[in-house]
C-alpha cells in the first residue's frame, strides 16, 4: 500500500537517500529540513508516518515528537526517530517523547523499510498489506479481496477500507468522527450521517456469509467490530 511518509532531515544527502529508497518501495516521500517546514507540510497533509531526525537546526526532533504527541490531530501518527546517538539514555528520551521506534545512523535502506513495516503493524495495521482473518472473514489488502467462509464478498472501496479498519481495531468502540478521520481521511469534510450509510452497505455486503452481525451499533457512541462473543 503506498504511504505518505514525511522525512524530517536537515542533511540533504541523507534526506535524498531516504526519499529515493521510500519511492523505490512504492511510497510517496514528503520532505522537510526543520520543524517549521515539517509542521507546514503536516498542516496540508497528515502523513501516515514520520521519520524524524534528532539533531535539527532550531527545534530538535525530540521537541517535534513531543509537539506531535500533544496535538489531537497528530497524536496517532507513527514516528520513527533517526539519530546518530546510540546511547541507551537517548533512546529512552526518544521513546518517552512519543517516538514509536528508533534507528541509529548509519542504517541500511532494508533496515529502514523493515522498521517502518514493524511500526505500522503495531500502530496502524490498516495501512499494511497483511491479510487479516477473523472468524472466517478474510480480508486481503494486496488482492483487494474479501471472503466470508470461503465465499467471495463484494464490497465497494469505502466499505473495504471501513472493514479493514474494523478488523485491525476490533472490540474498541469508534465514534462516527473517529471513523471519518481514520477511513475517509484527514481534511475530508463529510457529514457523520455518511458513516451510517456506509455501515449499512457494509452490513448488507457481509450478510451473505452472516458476518454482518460482527458490526455492532453502540447506542449514542458509534460502532464496534465485536469478535469476542
Ligand atoms: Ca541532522
Amino acid at each position: 500500500m503506498p504511504l505518505n511518509i514525511l522525512i524530517v532531515e536537515d542533511e540533504p544527502a541523507i534526506q535524498e537517500l531516504i526519499a529515493v529508497n521510500l519511492e523505490g518501495a512504492g511510497h510517496h516521500a514528503l520532505r522537510a529540513a526543520d520543524a517549521e517546514q515539517a509542521l507546514a507540510i503536516m498542516r496540508q497533509t497528515l502523513p501516515d508516518l514520520v521519520l524524524l531526525d534528532w539533531m535539527l537546526p532550531g527545534q530538535s526532533g525530540l521537541a517535534i515528537a513531543r509537539h506531535l504527541r500533544g496535538n489531537a490531530r497528530t497524536r496517532g501518527t507513527p514516528i520513527i526517530m533517526l539519530t546518530a546517538k546510540s546511547a541507551e539514555q537517548d533512546k529512552i528520551l526518544g521513546l518517552e517523547a512519543g517516538a514509536d521506534d528508533y534507528i541509529t545512523k548509519p542504517f541500511s535502506p532494508r533496515e529502514l523499510l523493515a522498521r517502518i513495516k514493524a511500526v505500522l503493524r503495531r500502530r496502524a495495521p490498516q495501512l499494511t498489506d497483511d491479510v487479516v482473518e477473523v472468524k472466517g472473514l478474510r480480508l486481503d489488502p494486496a488482492a483487494h479481496r474479501v471472503s466470508g467462509n470461503g465465499q467471495t464478498l463484494d464490497l465497494g472501496p469505502t466499505e473495504f477500507r471501513l472493514l479493514h479498519f474494523f478488523m485491525t481495531h476490533a472490540e474498541r468502540v469508534h465514534s462516527r468522527a473517529q471513523l471519518l478521520d481514520q477511513v475517509w481521511g484527514d481534511h475530508v469534510y463529510v457529514e457523520e450521517r455518511t458513516v451510517d450509510v456506509h455501515i449499512r452497505r457494509l452490513r448488507q455486503a457481509l450478510e451473505a456469509s452472516g458476518h454482518d452481525a460482527l458490526i455492532e451499533t453502540v447506542r449514542g457512541t458509534g460502532y464496534r467490530f465485536a469478535v469476542a462473543a
